[in-house]
């Protein structure tokens, strides 16, 4: 768009000039509200809320502008507009007139006229949507010069240099953003910035600021003449046609590939448009009692109370975002701590890097003044840019400042208890997911590691160590303290050794919910899964990636949050969970309806739950707890038992174990629920690979190894994950789940015994059928009251079943009424509803995202749509049946905020996730609760 109003279109008349086509236009228009908002000097008619139409930044200009604080003054032509000029390519009818009304006030305000030789009103005209796109659309400043008002400018300001300056950066930025002379996406080097080096050559100077004034005006004309050149058209000196075309221009950018594809990564609907502010312009390089800066009303990074900023004197905006010279402290303490840091005497450090509050008092004390005057407006952390004119303090901008998850929690308990927010506001504040930033150290990036390759982020944390390809070299190096990564193709569960010791883990192979990604987030053990460009060469002990080869004893850095993988060792930061992060969590419980529970299968893992507020266990799997070396050959022995007697033998060998597990974790969890998943061992996971392994068991149950290879071969499936698993092999072999049913009563009734209070519930998973569960159900509790029978009093713990097949789903009426409970498996209801791989998907599916074909990995966050609406019928028709049934979740998604809202929605009970992600869960239960149903659940209240 805006080749007619912006870009190459002829000059059109000088104040009152119609522009063509806008008759046209006129039906069209009547759509239209008003088309301009003014703001400083006598007169604002813009205000906060009217963000929609004036984009963030003119509305918060206004809104400046009515808190009585000094904002150069300017209008914003609204967001309408904006649709109107890329629908007609040309302005509504009335705006042209409209404009010139405008500028007539801001001269006046200014006492400057637009183009004028002797005392020049310069304009600066930006962008300016409703959601901030930082940097995405285009800019012009310096509005208004020409041969002759330059003369003006030179005048005014005393400074020929400045003057040409400003002069050729205008010219520059209008050739370039509004006469397109470096088109988007073009490799060529910036013509522009040719001839300054050139110029910087001939002079035999390597900094711009060596350039004269005699330099700059050539330049400025050297660039002119590059305009005809290349464009093809004479360079408007006509101001008022310079403004018609920035305005084109900036209206244009809306639409450019850099927005457009910001907008989509953002969500941001192509129909809100941008607005255009023009305004006047104002300088901070005009001497030493000027200076440019941006303040935050608190420290962003660490949320401490009292404005926080950096400054430059005699400089302009471009200069503190160039970072060619080292900027200023705003504040005294913080320049005095910055110059013990830099090692400096206090007197060096004054003299050389005096804060604002030093160099300028009255100026800083004005500032503090309206930062706290917009904190308090705004009610929250402010980000503010301010330039000071030759002693006059000019407010630029102010918006809602990003700032670290620990400013973000500090700031939300300081600001409710300064009432400045209530606790509600408070708690929607920090988004669920940045806690992770909190609970796991995170890479310092200052040193910009070298990127090696990038996987998925599968369980979060910054880890560092040496690349070990096996699980015995990560066990052997940890013997002797050294770090590790483990690096494997794919995780089976003989890694499970090496995943406990080594730092990370790092595999080629699998996707969000494969084993090692499952098993790394329960364990709180950073890893990068399924990343596809890693070669990895066992025999050879390296892998490859991009051309680049890493030893074994190599170190290499991972971050799990990102799934980025780094060479060498990159620092990390950790931060302490401090007061403020419980009195936060603490009233975010306040709010939630939904329970939060953790998967766990170990006491160690239940402490860690425990730690993070998990209010039960949701998942124990069962098959976790049979990883150790000496327990998975008694898994193998029972697997692969070809009788009745060999069976038992393995599950005798196995129930003393189980007991002990069950005693630790249900002591852990004393008072709470623990949901006990009875066995559900995808077969591939627990088969011997190798020939040692096969002859180890051979040997143990006495029989041949070629006959064991049989059996093995025997059992091999095409698809395991669809395989003789869960409850399907309890058909097959009852004898499996009696044995687990034993433990866990005699566990529990032993702890009951010693008066410890304890909630196991027993959990039959991968449930199709309604008789199934009728016919398990019955064996479960048979089984437990032949346990309970040597104790006093007959245990029947509460028997339910997880709904991760499509047909339980939609069965679920039937199921209902054999289950006391259900619990939602989205990592299997995913893969079989969608018909994919768990285990493999993770190669194709980033392709699905990347080209929009699903928003997100539905095993990160849940299909609603699909996978979620069986949920939805799940829970619908086992409640038609079954009405107090109980309804939680348990696959992945039971700590992904965005899912957790979904549950929320739908009336589950209770969501279950890995023990890291459970304060990450309680918070989305909360901003679930108070997004949904705008206050508070049943806690509220309490
Ligand atoms: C699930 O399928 O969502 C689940 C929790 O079980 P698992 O991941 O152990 O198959
Ligand atoms: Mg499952």
């Amino acid at each position: 768009m805006a080749k007619r109003v912006g870009g190459r279109r002829p000059a059109a008349k000088r104040r009152g000039g119609v522009p063509p086509g806008a008759r046209k236009a006129t039906r069209k228009a009547a759509a239209i509200g008003k088309m301009i908002y003014a703001f400083g000097g006598r007169r604002t008619d813009g205000r906060a809320a009217l963000r929609d139409l004036l984009g963030g930044k003119g509305a918060n200009l206004a809104e400046m502008a009515r808190l009585g604080m000094p904002v150069p003054p300017g209008f914003t032509i609204t967001t309408e507009v904006c649709a109107h000029v890329t629908e007609h390519d040309d302005y509504p009818p009335g705006l042209q007139a409209e404009i010139e009304r405008q500028l007539a006030r801001i001269e006046t305000a200014m006492g400057r006229r637009f183009g004028d030789p002797d005392n020049p009103l310069l304009l600066s005209v930006r962008s300016g949507a409703r959601a901030s796109m930082p940097g995405m659309m285009d800019t012009v400043l310096n509005l208004g010069l020409n041969p002759q008002s330059v003369q003006g400018l030179i005048r005014t300001s005393g400074n020929p240099r400045f003057a040409y300056d400003c002069y050729r950066r205008f010219v520059q930025m209008f050739g370039d953003v509004v006469l397109g002379l470096r088109p988007e996406g073009t490799d060529e080097v910036d013509p522009f910035e040719a001839l300054i080096e050139a110029c910087k050559q001939a002079r035999g100077v390597t900094r711009d600021s060596d350039l004269g004034a005699d330099d700059l005006r050539h330049l400025a004309d050297d660039f002119k003449r590059l305009v005809r050149q290349r464009v093809g058209r004479v360079f408007p000196d006509d101001p008022m046609q310079q403004l018609r075309l920035a305005i084109g221009a900036v209206f244009g950018s809306w639409k450019n590939a850099r927005a457009a594809s910001y907008r989509r990564l953002h969500a941001i609907p192509d129909h809100w448009g941008t607005a255009v502010n023009v305004q006047a312009m104002v300088f901070g390089n005009l001497g030493d009692d000027s200076a440019t800066g941006v303040a935050f009303t608190r420290n962003p990074a660490n949320g401490a109370r009292g404005i926080y900023g950096e400054f430059l004197a005699n400089a302009q905006g471009e200069d503190v975002v160039a970072g060619i010279r080292t900027p200023q402290q705003i504040s005294r303490a913080s320049a005095e701590a910055r110059g013990a840091d830099m090692g400096m005497s206090a007197a060096e450090r004054r003299h050389r890097f005096p804060s604002l509050e030093e160099s300028m008092p009255a100026r800083y004390k004005e500032l503090v003044r309206f930062a706290r005057t917009l904190e308090r407006h705004y009610r929250d952390m402010q980000d503010l840019e301010f330039t000071i004119e030759r002693g006059r303090l000019w407010m630029l901008q102010t918006r809602t400042g990003k700032r670290t998850t620990a400013a973000a929690l500090k700031m939300a308990v300081d600001m409710a208890g300064e009432k400045l927010i209530d606790r509600r506001t408070a708690v929607l504040r920090v988004q669920p997911k940045d806690l992770d930033q909190l609970l796991h150290p995170q890479l310092d990036r200052s040193g910009k590691p070298p990127l090696l390759a990038k996987g998925l982020p599968a369980s979060p944390g910054a880890v560092s160590g040496e690349v070990v390809f096996s699980a015995e070299d990560a066990v052997a190096a940890a013997a002797e303290g050294r770090k590790t990564i483990l690096v494997r193709i794919e995780t089976s569960p003989e890694d499970i050794e090496g995943m406990h010791v080594a730092q990370g883990i790092l595999t080629a192979r699998g996707g969000m919910t494969s084993h090692a990604a499952v098993v790394a987030r329960g364990m709180g053990t950073c890893c990068v899964a399924g990343c596809g460009e890693l070669q990895i060469d066992y025999a050879a002990q390296r892998f490859s990636v991009g051309g680049r080869s890493v030893a074994r004893g190599e170190r290499i850095t991972l971050d799990g949050g990102t799934g980025e993988v780094f060479l060498g060792v990159v620092p990390t930061e950790t931060r302490q969970l401090g007061k403020d992060f419980g009195t936060f969590m603490k009233w975010a419980d306040g709010f939630r309806r939904l329970q939060v529970r953790a998967n766990a299968d170990t006491p160690g893992d239940a402490a860690v739950a425990l730690h993070f507020g998990a209010e039960g266990i949701g998942l124990c799997r069962t098959e976790h707890m049979f990883f150790q070396p000496d327990r998975i050959e008694a898994v193998r022995e029972m697997i692969l038992a070809t009788t009745l007697a060999e069976r038992q033998r393995a599950l005798a060998k196995l129930l003393p174990m189980q007991k002990g597990d069950f005693l630790g974790i249900l002591r852990t969890m004393a008072g709470l629920p623990v949901t006990i998943r009875l066995l559900d061992p995808p077969l591939h996971e627990f088969l011997p690979n190798t020939d040692a392994e096969l002859a180890g068991i051979a040997a143990d149950l006495g029989v041949a190894v070629a006959t064991l290879r049989k059996v093995r071969d025997s059992l091999h499936e095409a698809n395991p994950m669809l395989g003789h698993r869960g409850c399907r092999l309890a058909i097959t072999y009852p004898e499996i789940y009696a044995m687990q049913v034993r433990a866990i009563v005699e566990a529990t009734c032993e702890l009951r015994r010693e008066g410890v209070r304890v909630h196991p519930e027993i959990m039959i998973p991968l449930v199709a059928t309604a008789r199934e569960l009728e016919v398990l159900r019955a064996e479960v509790v048979a089984a437990a009251r032949d346990a309970s029978a040597r104790y006093t009093r007959t245990l029947q713990p509460p028997i339910g079943t997880m709904i991760e097949l499509p047909r339980a789903a939609l069965r679920a009426a039937d199921i209902a009424q054999f289950a006391d409970f259900f619990s939602f498996g989205t990592n299997d209801l995913t893969q079989t509803t969608f018909g994919l791989s768990r285990d493999d998907a993770g190669r194709f599916l980033s392709t699905y995202v990347m080209r929009g074909l699903l928003p997100v990995d539905p095993f990160v966050s849940l299909d609603q749509e699909g996978v979620g609406e069986l949920i939805r019928l799940g829970v619908e028709r086992g409640r038609s049946t079954h009405k107090a049934l109980k309804v939680g979740i348990c696959g992945e998604h039971g700590g992904d905020p965005e899912s957790i809202a979904f549950c929320h929605r739908v009336g589950l009970d209770y969501v279950s996730c890995s023990p890291f992600r459970v304060p990450i869960a309680r918070l989305a239960a909360a901003h679930a609760a108070l997004r949904t149903d705008g206050v508070g659940g049943a806690r509220a209240s309490d």
